[in-house]
């Protein structure tokens, strides 16, 4: 029998999007090599309980090429699993020719591409009749080079429906270079889509002019295609468009972030410092930073000319947020739940007059909200906050999750 391995498209992330073609190439699989930066782990289970499972996102290419050679040569069945369609930026062709140097043939099935997922998840033809037939898929250099004539500003000049790959860290070099060499107007509609079809899913719509700082402030740098052009408009009206917001699937869209008040954000530990000003940055509501005075000069220099909102250098930060207690509407603490509640302990009173306490760790983007969820608005500046972070907000108070008052 000719030894072959199956480059199998797992789609874009949700793992019943995967054809059932490739499913079935799972299912009869006694190896599966998978890219798991992109490929839903869920998939896996697909597999039977012999197959082995390998994670390809540490592993050379050589390793990559030993472990489906070996499996290979011994008789076994193997699947190289890819994200979206393995045509598209998935290096396969490398793959390819290595194993066929081991006489080792391969066979590709296709999948859905991450670029459908995003159409999908903004609801829209890419190719929109009047107003545009084609759409380019491509992507900012990188590490790899574009080719020189592949320029997205030329691109960009045909008027086509433009999806970029692995560009969303460069997103406002992007939308720069698209006006003013590519003479798109700014109001241009543009989107990101962050994690297409996953649980996660986060749509940003805007227009180019601000679409690179709508995503800055949702956080989102990677896993996220670009998308640029008049099919996206919606309507018949454009500044609907502009205005409309953006949704995921861990917070219900419909759950409200409404809060009005002033904030204090405290900060210890120079990772949560950058965390606090981003964001006070993002919040648009009075804010005052805490901090301790030796972050002071480095974080303020960071965010120089970008800051309107004051930043408060001082030794004792939990002493200040005790201080502060009855002055403002929410207290902000990015660091460990325990100096909050440590530090707020000996202040609580009831439900009815505390004021909204939130935690925030340095690093993880959980945000908890600890005192005052419904009543006091933690919960919904904690929604808010996530969203500003891309992450999830732990709200399990049960008025909040029903649609109905709090108790007293
Ligand atoms: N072969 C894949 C693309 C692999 S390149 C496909 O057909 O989709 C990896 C890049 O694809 C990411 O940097 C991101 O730009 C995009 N991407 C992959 N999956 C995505 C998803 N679910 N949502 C948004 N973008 C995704």
């Amino acid at each position: 029998m000719k030894s072959v391995v199956t480059f199998v498209g797992a789609g874009p992330g949700a793992s019943d999007l995967i054809t059932v073609r490739g499913l079935k190439a799972l299912e009869g699989a006694d190896a599966v090599l998978y890219a798991g930066s992109l490929v839903d782990p869920a998939l896996l289970q697909y597999c039977s309980s012999e197959c082995i499972c390998l994670d390809s996102a540490g592993m050379s290419l050589e390793e990559q090429i030993a472990f489906m050679c070996s499996h290979t040569k011994n008789g076994r069945r193997v699947v190289r699993l890819h994200t979206g369609d393995p045509s598209l930026y998935g290096a396969t062709n490398e793959q390819i020719r290595l194993l066929k140097e081991q006489g080792i043939a391969s066979c590709i099935v296709p999948g859905v591409s991450s670029v459908f997922g995003a159409a999908a998840a903004l609801g829209c033809e890419l190719t929109n009749p009047g107003i545009c037939q084609s759409v380019v898929l491509t992507r900012m250099p990188g590490r790899t080079p574009m080719p020189e004539q592949e320029d997205s500003a030329a691109f960009a000049r045909t008027g086509a429906t433009l999806v970029f790959f692995l560009s969303a860290s460069r997103m406002e070099e992007l939308a720069q270079d698209l006006m003013a060499r590519g003479g798109l107007a700014p109001d241009t509609p543009a989107a990101v889509v962050y994690r297409a079809t996953w649980p996660d899913e986060r749509v940003v719509r805007g227009s180019l002019a601000t679409i690179s700082n709508m995503a800055k402030e949702a956080g989102i740098t990677r896993q996220a295609l670009v998308l640029v052009g008049r099919a996206l408009e919606e309507g018949d009206s454009v500044s609907h468009l502009y205005a409309s917001e953006f949704s995921h699937g861990y917070r219900n869209h419909l759950a409200s972030e409404d809060f009005e008040g002033r904030c204090a954000l405290y900060a210890f530990g120079s990772k949560g410092c950058e965390r606090a000003m981003d964001i006070a940055s993002a919040l648009a509501l009075p804010v005052t930073v805490y901090m301790p005075s030796r972050h002071y000069d480095a974080v303020r220099h960071e965010h120089k000319g970008k800051c309107f909102y004051e930043v408060i250098p001082v030794e004792g930060v939990s002493r200040s947020l005790q201080e502060n207690w009855n002055n403002v509407d929410a207290h902000i603490v990015i660091g460990a739940a325990g100096i909050a509640v440590r530090s707020i302990a000996p202040l609580i009173q009831n439900k009815t007059c505390d004021p909204a306490v939130i935690v925030c760790p340095e690093r993880e983007s959980v945000v908890i909200p600890l005192l005052a969820g419904p009543l006091g608005g933690a919960n919904r500046l904690a929604r808010r906050i996530a969203r500003i972070l891309g992450g999830i907000a732990l709200t399990p108070t049960a008025t909040d999750s029903a649609p109905i008052p709090a108790f007293y």
